[in-house]
């Protein structure tokens, strides 16, 4: 499986990172797939559809055969119906909008790329968030759920501490977030520092 960062996070437009997840081009099970599509910002969808042509996609296949939305915020999502209309992929997504075609269930599996992938439905930065975790490499995608965890004065639902705490048992070597960097060196210590914020600032019933 080769992860591509196609449109990393700039200054001057917010919107998240953009993976595009390669199969084997050989391999019909395999599926091309996009995390997430960026925000609608033209500069922002100019720089995903220029990186996503250039890129090995095999003969006959289109460079986007499916989407995965971590969640819905526009940043993530605002530029799916400028992808979709381009290249037609199955969109899924934990909640329903204009171009989902297909629902995510938590603990379902996925093939991203040349990977099965399980989905995890992780609420708390957002109801819809979800994750995807594949257990062969412990690689982990992460969305907004990791996402600068700072807030203090009972801010989170007692949910995100679940969801933080069900990621930290994962044990995940590689953390692909929505924002920032890549984590390779202690994805643990990551998670357990966002878990430590969160149960310091739940938002008390
Ligand atoms: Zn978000």
């Amino acid at each position: 499986m080769r992860i591509q960062l196609v449109h990393p996070e700039q200054a001057n437009d917010y919107c998240c990172n953009v993976y595009w997840v390669a199969g084997d081009p050989g391999n019909p099970r395999d599926v091309h797939t996009l995390v997430d599509v960026g925000s609608s910002h033209p500069g922002t969808l100019d720089a995903v559809l220029a990186a996503l042509s250039g890129l090995p996609k095999g003969l006959g296949r289109r460079p986007v055969e499916q989407v995965v939305l971590t969640h819905a915020h526009y940043d993530h999502a605002g530029a799916l119906e400028a992808v979709a209309a381009r290249f037609q992929p199955v969109v899924h997504a934990f909640q329903p909008g204009p171009r989902v075609c297909h629902l995510l269930a938590d603990g379902q599996w996925l093939r991203v790329g040349s990977l099965d992938m399980r989905v995890l439905h992780t609420p708390g930065h957002s109801d819809d968030s979800i994750c995807l975790f594949c257990p062969e490499t412990r690689e982990l995608f992460s969305g907004d759920t990791l996402y600068r965890i700072s807030d203090t004065g009972g801010t989170y639902p007692a949910c995100y501490a679940r969801s933080l705490e069900r990621l930290a048992a994962l044990r995940p070597s590689v953390i692909y977030p929505g924002h920032g960097d890549p984590i390779t060196g202690d994805a643990a210590g990551f998670i357990a520092e966002a878990l430590a914020r969160v149960q310091a600032s739940i938002l008390q019933p």
